[in-house]
């Protein structure tokens, strides 16, 4: 099956030669050919080029993308797609004034979408899942991260991750695994920590890794949730796996967590919505790279990531949705693209570096993900017609997209 796109207005990301990451003042370049074709066959990117260069190919499909923008899919490198039922009814706790701390204390928050999956089967699980993550890709992502961390004990934890395994498997989206081993503390450990950090570093994680799903472990290290020194033993113990880190940390508070991860050679540190001078020390020379999650600080009106402090000292930056259920119940790309402009002061230009070719190498990827590089994966996105790239992130909440072709297939 070979699709040829003729009458490109605009090819976005065209590398020649594989580039894997962009940071700092590079995240304004965005490659553009004007006037393009690209001609893909089976799982894959054959040419592209301008339309004066093109020379006849025999293709399947047709494509006219006369007015057309065509871009790599988003690379989504920071989700929660698998969980059980949804938390509107702490929508409005918020919008009645109470705090994500108050509303965990009432029962709420991940304990709450914990007590859900506990108690939902492997097939429901799967099915809602599976649902959640097509209308993803509707929306333009093609490669998605998705984290357990809603089990909480090994059985449930083990669950997530074989609906993830099946996802992976029957979805045509790329899938990244990530086990999210320590996300919040049981209420029958409450009291004792120390020994469900035990229970982590000393069960969950060896049986987790038995499965052979993931390479990535991750950690909310957050004031309440996991210190330093429970995150750093948590690591420890991933590494004995091979699990490389992916963690949130600076959401609330600076407890040394993106020092901790650069230590560990996390491949991404998440979150940083709260961000000083040592922590950009911390991560210049590092292959750590920082991602902000926009759509969440737009849901439960906390800080915005200091995105320009990030690339303006040089460093890379991904942009991710954070999809979950309690504090970004949206999967939707396109505005977290819009929302790293209008919030985070990105160019349209860094931000679609950001949310493709850095997301991709958030997710540890961007070898074959990201950019229309000859050789890589045919994940692209065609828009409706639009006079210039920057209406994507100008007409938020607008739906830019018409088609979508993942793995060399039109959707
Ligand atoms: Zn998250």
């Amino acid at each position: 099956m070979s699709i040829l796109i003729t009458n490109i207005k605009q090819l976005l990301q065209v590398h020649d030669s594989n580039v894997t990451i962009v940071k700092g003042d590079a995240m304004k370049n965005l490659p553009v050919i004007e006037n393009a074709y690209v001609y893909i066959d089976h799982d894959t990117i054959i040419e592209y080029g301008k339309m004066e260069d093109y020379r006849p190919i025999e293709a399947d499909t047709v494509i006219d993308a006369t007015g057309k923008i065509v871009l790599p899919s988003w690379c989504d490198s920071h989700t929660h797609v698998v969980y059980a039922g949804d938390r509107t009814s702490e929508f409005v706790d918020r919008i009645n004034g109470l705090s994500y701390a108050e509303i965990a204390n009432k029962g709420g928050g991940i304990l709450n979408s914990a007590k859900k999956l506990q108690d939902t089967s492997e097939d429901d699980l799967f099915e809602q899942s599976i649902k959640r993550l097509n209308e993803l890709i509707a929306m333009g992502s093609g490669a998605v991260e998705i984290k357990t961390g809603y089990g909480l004990t090994t059985e449930a934890e083990l669950k997530m991750l074989r609906v993830i395994k099946r996802i992976k498997q029957e979805s045509l989206a790329k899938i990244i695994p990530t086990l999210l081993a320590a996300h919040a503390i049981p209420e029958e450990f409450k009291s004792k920590k120390q020994d469900y950090i035990k229970y982590i570093t000393e069960e969950l994680i060896p049986q987790a890794a038995k499965l052979n799903i993931t390479h990535y472990v991750d950690v909310f290290c957050e004031e309440g949730y996991f210190d330093i020194k429970d995150t750093e033993a948590i690591l420890e113990a991933g590494k004995k796996y091979n699990l490389r880190p992916k963690i949130h940390v600076n959401q609330f508070n600076i407890l040394g967590g993106i020092a901790l991860g650069v230590k560990h050679n996390a491949l991404s540190v998440d979150h940083l919505e709260e961000l000083n001078d040592d922590d950009i020390k911390a991560l210049k020379g590092s292959d750590t790279i920082s991602v902000a999650l926009p759509g969440c600080s737009y849901f439960i009106s906390i800080p915005y990531t200091p995105a320009r402090k990030i690339i303006d000292a040089g460093l890379p930056l991904a942009i991710a949705t954070d999809y979950n259920p309690g504090t970004a119940p949206s999967g939707n790309m396109n505005f977290v693209v819009s929302a790293a402009c209008v919030k985070l002061k990105l160019t349209p230009e860094e931000a679609i570096n950001a949310a493709t070719i850095n997301g991709a190498y958030a997710m540890g990827i961007s070898n074959m993900y990201g950019s229309i590089t000859r050789g890589k994966k045919a994940n692209l996105i065609i828009t409706k017609p639009m006079n210039h790239y920057s209406e994507i992130p100008y007409a938020f909440a607008h739906d830019p997209i018409e088609q979508v072709i993942i793995n060399g297939q039109l959707l």
